[in-house]
């Protein structure tokens, strides 16, 4: 469903990303973690081509994302058709960047409504389950300042998941949270990927990682350092440089 290869990325002399590979199947779920700076929230930006990269290639669901091949050669694709792609690319920040001035189910309809034109009765019916989904039905009329940090991280899943995405990319979602906060966005997210969501998420969140995780990735200084089952690179690590990361963060 999803296959990096060989990606790299640099920020002028920065090289940031120096061929990362990752492969989620469908209905996978993979966990990246590794210790700051290491290109995480980078390579996530990369999957739905927030960031240009400059080698390797990404897929989504078979489909080269950002670019198009011809000849041998990529070409960037246009502004619109990667607006396209991004529809099924769902993302989850550390901070929830709900609109304000929405309610809850105002901006759990507003991209499918807007960026789709999807029908507004549907699109309503659609995000009134997704907030049942998310433990959210008593709070479809309020605003986000009225709900807790917990309450708004769930909206934003909600409102992802509203355009039917092919895959979740989380980016430390809870992360911003206050700790007794962390476990209803957690349960939400297991639930996910109980019910065959394909996804990434880049977590500190070690227990999750061991209990959801088909693979857990660990990232270092932009290369994946190691990778396989949570029953390995975390019970078992062989590399150095995950087991002092995972010392310190268990
Ligand atoms: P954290 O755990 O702190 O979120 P991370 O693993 O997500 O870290 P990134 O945010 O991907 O790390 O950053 C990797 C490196 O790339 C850092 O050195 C960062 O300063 C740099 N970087 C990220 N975005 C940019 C940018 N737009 N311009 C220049 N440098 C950047
Ligand atoms: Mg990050």
């Amino acid at each position: 469903m999803v296959r990096a290869e060989n990606v790299h990325k640099s920020f002028g002399s920065l090289e940031v990303l120096k061929g990362v590979d990752l492969t989620v199947s469908q209905g996978g779920v993979s966990c990246v973690l590794g210790p700051s700076g290491s290109g995480k929230s980078t390579f996530l930006r990369c999957i739905n081509h927030l960031e240009e990269i400059n080698a390797g290639r990404i897929l989504v669901d078979g489909e080269l994302v950002g670019y198009r091949e011809r000849g041998g050669k990529l070409h960037e694709l246009s502004e619109r058709d990667v607006a396209r792609q991004r529809q099924s690319i769902g993302m989850v920040f550390q901070r929830f960047n709900l609109f304000p001035h929405m309610t809850v189910l105002h901006n759990v309809m507003e991209a499918p409504c807007r960026v789709k034109r999807e029908n507004r009765a549907e699109v309503r019916d659609r995000a009134l389950g997704l907030l049942e989904r998310v433990g959210l039905a008593d709070k479809v009329g309020s605003y986000p300042g009225q709900l807790s940090g917990g309450q708004q991280q769930r909206v934003a899943i909600a409102r992802a998941l509203a355009m039917r995405p092919k895959v979740m990319l989380f980016d430390e979602p809870t992360s911003a949270l206050d700790p007794e906060l962390v476990g209803e966005v957690l349960e939400v997210m297991k639930g996910l990927a109980r019910d065959g969501m394909t996804m990434i998420v880049v977590t500190h969140e070690i227990g999750f990682a061991r209990e959801v995780a088909d693979e857990v990735v660990f990232m270092d200084g932009g290369v994946v350092v190691e990778k396989g089952p949570p029953g390995e690179v975390i019970a078992n690590p062989r590399q150095e440089r995950t087991k002092a990361f995972l010392s310190k963060v268990l």
